[in-house]
């Protein structure tokens, strides 16, 4: 007896986008058959999702919760924690949030993640992993000599930073060399190393300059955090990298220069995977120019419009391999408090209108295939990541995380339709797809634009596969 029945989806596996009937039994699926072939009284429970479209509930491989955040820390403001922002991914049928875990000075490794996961465990309706994240100058020798176990316990990627990112917040840079350390440890334990990469010296200097000009409004963001910063820091990154012989996962790939580095080291067969945030692959930097320019802000910035353009042209050639929010979600007076280059927030609510976004411009504007839209929201940051083939994949076997979307839509978003925070920067964009039923682990949890149960998310064990470690592998 199936516990539920998914009939008639046109659903999206590795193979292609065909109807099919999804069997579930506990978490996890057991069947996928022709349309009809099982009975409906072989389900406790039949849905009939003619009309449908039936993917991988959505993985955001980037985003932050709880966190101080840096240019208001004198007073002390957070992002919202994980409830909020695991409320507005399932609802817009994303399934699993990967956030955060940050060492602290004096901590053993599995005390970082034991922190972040008791603020996740218990209140989260999505699933979730954390990347061991390190913001200090130096890694003390005994603290990456605990990498191995805690990728053995399934801790499987990190990140760093190679700048402060601004010249007021408090220091988040690791030197090169500790870096390079740090990836020796990441790369033999099978880690994957994601790095927030601006060349510091560049992006300081400019500051300096531009405050000694008075040019600290937010248009001047891309002055600051330019193209020239992104080139070197990737190219030095990579170049480490490839020395190394590491995996590694650039995130908020945001110029051109950057896409470029990434290509030509995937092309020598390097393992670099590129990320990239809906918004910076929609919006430019003419947005920073509006009264509500801070809305459109995450670090690095927005850039041209042809930086923008390579963002899109980049995930169809299949250079650049995830769609990540860098969601740092509060309301709309905290994320415009700052208004110049030196206290902009970074990150914004995004996480709810993730799918939906990708959609429209994949594959309603472009012609994306339905596979690549999956690679792109779901299976290749699962692969990354790893957490594939338990996440990311339609397939027996695999967790029935699942999203639904009615593809028959064109409506606009409106910040009062979604749950993540009083504002959108999407609002008044119109979407070819909207998310009408979220499944995690054989569970309906949203249904007809409702809450079905309280929050059940679980942490996940990553483990990247050698392959994904090896070479460009998605
Ligand atoms: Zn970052
Ligand atoms: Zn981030």
């Amino acid at each position: 007896m199936l516990d539920l029945l998914l009939a008639n989806g046109l659903v999206v596996t590795p193979s292609g986008a065909t109807k099919l009937d999804i069997g579930i039994i506990g978490g996890t699926i057991i069947s996928l058959s022709q349309p009809g072939s099982r009975t409906p009284d072989s389900a406790r429970r039949v849905i009939d999702l003619r009309g449908q479209t039936v993917v991988p509930g959505g993985i955001d491989p980037h985003v932050h919760t709880n966190s101080v955040l840096p240019t208001a820390a004198e007073s002390g403001i957070k992002c919202f924690g994980p409830d909020r922002v695991s409320e507005g991914a399932i609802y817009g049928g994303t399934t699993t949030l990967v956030d955060f875990a940050h060492w602290q000075p004096g901590d053993d490794l599995s005390d970082s993640f034991a922190r972040k996961s008791a603020e996740w465990q218990g209140e989260t309706f999505t699933d979730y992993a954390l990347h061991g994240t390190f913001k200090e100058p130096e890694i003390p020798f005994e603290v990456l000599d605990q990498i191995p176990d805690a990728v053995a316990n399934g801790h499987g990627s990190y990140k760093v930073w190679m700048t402060n990112t601004t010249p007021t917040r408090p220091k988040q840079k690791t030197d090169l060399g500790n870096i390079w350390g740090l990836m020796q440890q990441t790369a033999s334990a099978g880690a994957m190393l994601a790095v927030h990469a601006e060349d510091d010296d560049i992006v300081m200097y400019a500051y300096k300059r531009l405050q000694s000009e008075g040019k600290t409004a937010l248009p001047y963001m891309p002055d600051a955090h330019n193209k020239l910063s992104e080139q070197l820091s990737f190219q030095r990154v990579i170049t480490l990298a490839a020395h190394v012989g590491a995996p590694i996962y650039l995130m908020h790939v945001s110029a051109r220069e950057g896409v470029n580095a990434i290509r030509e080291a995937r092309g020598k067969g390097q393992p670099v995977y590129g990320e990239v945030l809906p918004h910076y692959a929609y919006f430019t930097q003419e947005s920073y120019k509006r009264d509500d320019g801070a809305i459109y802000h995450t670090y690095p910035s927005l850039k041209s419009a042809d930086d923008r353009d390579s963002m899109w042209e980049s995930l169809l050639q299949g250079t650049l391999s995830t769609l990540a929010t860098d969601g740092v979600c509060t309301d709309f007076d905290v994320k415009t408090r700052g208004k110049t280059i030196l206290d902009a927030t970074g990150g914004h609510a995004g996480v709810e209108m993730r799918m939906a976004v990708a959609y429209t411009e994949g594959v309603a504007k472009r012609g994306l295939d339905l596979t690549r839209f999956v690679d792109l929201t779901s299976a290749n940051a699962a692969k990354i990541l790893g957490i594939y083939p338990q996440k990311g994949v339609i397939a027996i076997g695999s967790d029935a995380d699942l999203a639904v979307l009615d593809t028959n839509v064109d409506r606009a978003i409106t910040s009062a339709d979604l749950h993540e925070a009083d504002y959108t920067p999407w609002e008044g964009y119109r979407v070819a797809a909207w998310p009408t039923m979220t499944i995690l682990r054989g569970q309906v949890i949203v249904e007809d634009r409702k809450l079905k149960t309280g929050p059940q998310g679980e942490l996940l064990k990553q483990h990247v596969s050698s392959d994904v470690r090896s070479r460009p592998a998605c």
